[in-house]
């Protein structure tokens, strides 16, 4: 098998470790079930010996692939032939340094940076992974692909699969989708599914659905995903000079975006292109904090690849005999059973991480902060400042550490809650429309200049 290779995919599970070839679309272990990881033999890929170095590439915007926000590391991400690369211009991104936003969590200016993962063409940062993703599909021969998604997984993928002429069907959790979402899916074309179920009902029947029909699975199981998911930790580095920040905070959900950030920086510590890690902080939401449940209070660990099976198992057949579906006003990572839980768990293990809840009325605020000060952003990618704001309360993050907050869906994607929270619910940061009588001098009277 494929040590000959480039790059392989290997089993998480070191008492498995089984490994198979690139030109294989499985998504769990065969042999364990476990999760499966892009592994690279790095000493036959020209890699820079500097990340700076990919600087270079911004000259070459007439190249799709230096374009691309994630191609543009390809060396990095080197499981494919350029033919089969799948790109429509992701991880076009920018890293904004945000004095206003760092004094509402107390930190000193100059200290905190967004990354606005909106904008992406389906306006989240799942385009990164997408992209990744179709790019196999499509060296595997995939001609039909299925996920269950929150909602910016199926505007994604619905994206990505007509561009590059895969069929696809979405599945989602009927009534709990935000509409910008639901519009996507619908406007791009893609077979949408409503069960009448949570998350993560869908979450399990396109598992078995895409095993029964053979189609291509898109979810953030797919580990090929995730490499491109790690473009956006070398896209902060490089917003500031090619340096690492002190931290990296991402809101958790499905727990994708948490594992490739701390694999991408384990893989950079390796390969000599970064002297440390940051330390990362993931944040989940109250209603739905099951993460946050099994580290900081049931002692989860990665425990060097040990990890205690049983206390994973007890608190989802507590969930189940609960009847429990999460709720939050971030659907986007509205999860109770994170597919992802073990890499993170790693991730959390290499970055020295951390894990915190923040409630729905802490995110909205934040989110209208964001919003007033920033480019905006949707609730869930607020999570990352509400729980920044509760890390710096506790002093575990200093004022002056260099904190970069991965804002990772467009404020548009979910028009409800900022309409709710500014008209209908007044809360603390409310901007209310105000009615005016259709006459000149009235209307003059309410302009404050
Ligand atoms: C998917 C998603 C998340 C959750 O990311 P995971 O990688 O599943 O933890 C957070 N925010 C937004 C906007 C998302 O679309
Ligand atoms: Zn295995």
């Amino acid at each position: 098998m494929g040590m000959t290779e480039i790059a392989f995919q290997k089993c998480i599970n070191l008492d498995c470790g089984a490994e198979f070839d690139c030109g294989q679309a499985m998504f769990k272990c065969p042999q364990c079930g476990e999760l499966l990881d892009i592994r690279y033999n790095w000493d036959k890929i020209k890699v820079p010996g500097k990340l700076s170095e990919f600087a270079k590439r911004w000259a070459g915007r007439d190249n799709r692939l230096d374009l691309s926000g994630v191609w543009r590391f390809r060396e990095l991400i080197s499981f494919c032939e350029d033919k089969y690369k799948v790109s429509i211009g992701e991880g076009q991104t920018i890293l904004q340094q945000n004095d206003a936003v760092a004094e509402y969590v107390d930190m000193q200016p100059g200290s905190l940076h967004l990354q606005y993962e909106g904008l992406n063409p389906s306006g989240s940062f799942k385009d990164n992974g997408m992209t990744a993703a179709f790019s196999h599909a499509k060296m595997v021969g995939a001609t039909s692909s299925a996920c269950a998604s929150t909602g910016n997984t199926s505007a994604s993928v619905a994206l990505y699969a007509h561009s590059c002429g895969v069929k696809c069907t979405v599945f989602i959790g009927s009534g709990r989708i935000a509409f910008g979402k639901l519009s996507q899916a619908m406007d791009y074309g893609a077979q949408t599914i409503q069960i009448l179920g949570d998350f993560d009902d869908c979450m399990r029947q396109v598992q078995d659905v895409c095993t029964k029909l053979g189609l291509y699975l898109l979810n953030s199981l797919n580990p090929f995903r995730l490499e491109g998911q790690k473009t956006i930790m070398y896209r902060i580095i490089e917003g500031l000079g090619w340096d690492v920040p002190d931290w990296i905070i991402v809101p958790g959900g499905n727990l994708g975006n948490s594992s490739a950030f701390g694999k991408a920086f384990s893989e950079l510590k390796q390969l000599g292109l970064i002297k440390r890690i940051p330390r990362m902080a993931i944040i989940n939401a109250t209603g739905a904090d099951t993460l946050t449940d099994l580290v900081n209070n049931k002692k989860l660990l990665w425990n060097d690849g040990k990890i205690d099976q049983k206390i994973i198992d007890d608190y989802y057949a507590d969930l189940t005999a609960r009847n429990f579906s999460p709720h939050t006003c971030a659907s986007a990572i509205e999860i109770s059973r994170p597919v992802n839980l073990k890499k993170c768990l790693r991730a959390i293990d290499i970055c020295n991480g951390i894990v915190r809840a923040v409630p729905d009325e802490e995110i909205v605020d934040a989110k209208a902060i964001i919003g007033k000060h920033g480019l905006g952003c949707e609730p869930a990618s607020a999570a990352t400042i509400a729980g920044l704001k509760q890390l710096r309360a506790e002093n575990i993050i200093g004022a002056d550490e260099r904190v970069a907050c991965v804002l990772t869906g467009h404020p548009l994607k979910d028009p409800n809650v900022t309409v709710n929270y500014h008209k209908e619910k007044q809360g603390r940061f409310s901007n209310m429309p105000i009615e005016a009588p259709n006459d000149l001098d009235a209307i003059i009277k309410l302009i404050k200049s």
